[in-house]
């Protein structure tokens, strides 16, 4: 069989008129499934905060590729940590390990159970929802023939693999794929009262997120992982916290439950998005028991734990910790969070950090056609819902830009208001 040649790169056979990006996104329509909807713009180029689409227009991205990005595109210690990586080792499966596979580990067992790094353990895997599938097997170990039931919160997103599905709430997600694997339950997020009576001895685990991102940026009620943690330990259920979006800084903390629940520790947590800076990587860390629920030949990956992606989340950490990013998230997260909120159009500004929600009132339409509105003027948002705009953006962010979409976004909603 005869392979035809790559199309060359300068390729777009440009309807000059329309623009490359247009052209780009013709291609992508006929070669790419379908699984988004064709994307509006094609971006080629992208430093810091700022990226750039194939006709040269610039954007401020206060998305960073779905809270990934955090020290925004193309750091200079991402560049140094993965270049140098490649140069010396970079893939090897995890029939052998390496150093910054180790580093990695031990640097995580301290960032997310300071309290006890020495009895947790870390699996390293590719992104969030295989981080989720390791939770998964683990409560699934722990639960054994006697706890089938594993129980998720309304509105949950864990992913988009078979397991991580039956994670998640959204029926539309789910219903083409069933049968997901069995054992599942939702209850109503933040009731404690809910989550008391369907707690017993047969329940294996608790999933949560902290604040349900993809639900529109939503915090837990305070006190509920706390109840959680109590009530999980008293029916001898395992407390997985998922913080895959909420993790890596994005908060401030570098946990979220470290800044929301302090006091709480969970048996599990999972990480990706902010972890590799933008190269794909996830990481599931265990703690106690559960830490050694996963056996010789019961859970696997060939790129887990990949050299390179490893050197990429080592140099994120170090970087967060040198450049002193946490406070940054804290300070620009408080302030810009007080200036969105006193905007004519703006019901509330939901989340901690650099992770918000802003509630739109209904007279300025869907959230999608002011994300849009958005997107013309030059800022990346993405709307999770009909009435919320997501920022999550590098944590490198200026002021200047995030007071640049203050301004332009009071522009859009005043508008929208009075038309
Ligand atoms: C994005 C996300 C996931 C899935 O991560 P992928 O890398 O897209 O597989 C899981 N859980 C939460 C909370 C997320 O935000």
């Amino acid at each position: 069989m005869s392979v035809p040649a790559p199309i060359p790169e300068s390729a777009p056979t440009a309807t000059a008129a329309a623009g490359l990006n247009e052209s780009w996104r013709g291609r992508y329509a006929s070669a790419v499934m379908n699984t988004f909807g064709t994307p509006t713009r094609v971006l080629v180029r992208g430093a810091g905060a700022h990226v750039w689409d194939a006709d040269g227009n610039e954007y401020v991205d206060l998305l960073a590729g779905i809270a990934v990005n955090c020290l925004g595109h193309a750091h200079p210690a991402i560049i140094a940590a993965v270049t140098e990586q490649l140069r010396t080792l970079g893939h090897i499966s995890n029939l052998f390990t390496s150093p910054a596979q180790i580093r990695l580990a031990e640097t995580l067992d301290a960032l997310v159970f300071p309290g006890a790094p020495q009895a947790s353990r870390v699996f390293l895997a590719n992104s969030g929802t295989e981080a989720n599938e390791a939770a998964f097997k683990i409560a699934r170990r722990h639960g054994g023939a006697t706890r089938p039931r594993i129980l998720a919160l309304e509105n949950a997103f864990h992913g988009r693999t078979m397991g991580a599905l039956a994670l998640t709430h959204k029926r539309a997600y789910r219903e083409p794929f069933e049968p997901l694997p069995g054992g599942v339950e939702f209850l109503p997020a933040g009731d404690v009262d809910a989550l008391r009576a369907a707690l017993g001895s047969d329940v294996a685990a608790l999933f949560v997120e902290p604040i349900q991102g993809e639900a529109g940026v939503q915090p837990l009620p305070s006190g509920y992982l706390e109840a959680a943690r109590e009530l999980t330990a008293a029916a001898g259920a395992l407390l997985i916290i998922d913080e895959v979006q909420t993790g890596m800084g994005r908060t401030g903390a570098w946990m979220a439950h470290h800044l929301l629940a302090p006091g709480v520790v969970p048996d599990v947590v999972t990480l990706a998005k902010g972890l590799g800076g933008g190269m794909p990587i996830g990481a599931t860390v265990a703690t106690g028991e559960a830490a050694q629920l996963l056996g010789p030949g019961q859970h696997g990956t060939t790129f887990g734990g990949n050299p390179v992606a490893a050197a990429a989340a080592l140099a994120v950490i170090n970087t967060i910790n040198k450049e002193e990013l946490l406070k940054r998230v804290t300070e620009l997260g408080d302030r810009w969070a007080a200036q969105l909120a006193d905007v004519p159009g703006v019901t509330e500004v939901r989340g901690v950090g650099l992770l918000r929600g802003v509630g739109l009132t209904d007279t300025v339409g869907p959230a999608a056609e002011v994300a849009a509105e958005l997107e013309q003027r030059g800022f990346i948002v993405n709307p999770p819902r009909p009435d919320t705009l997501r920022l999550a953006p590098p944590f490198v962010l200026a002021d200047a830009d995030a007071d640049a979409f203050t301004g332009v976004l009071t522009d859009i909603l005043t508008r929208r208001a009075a038309a």
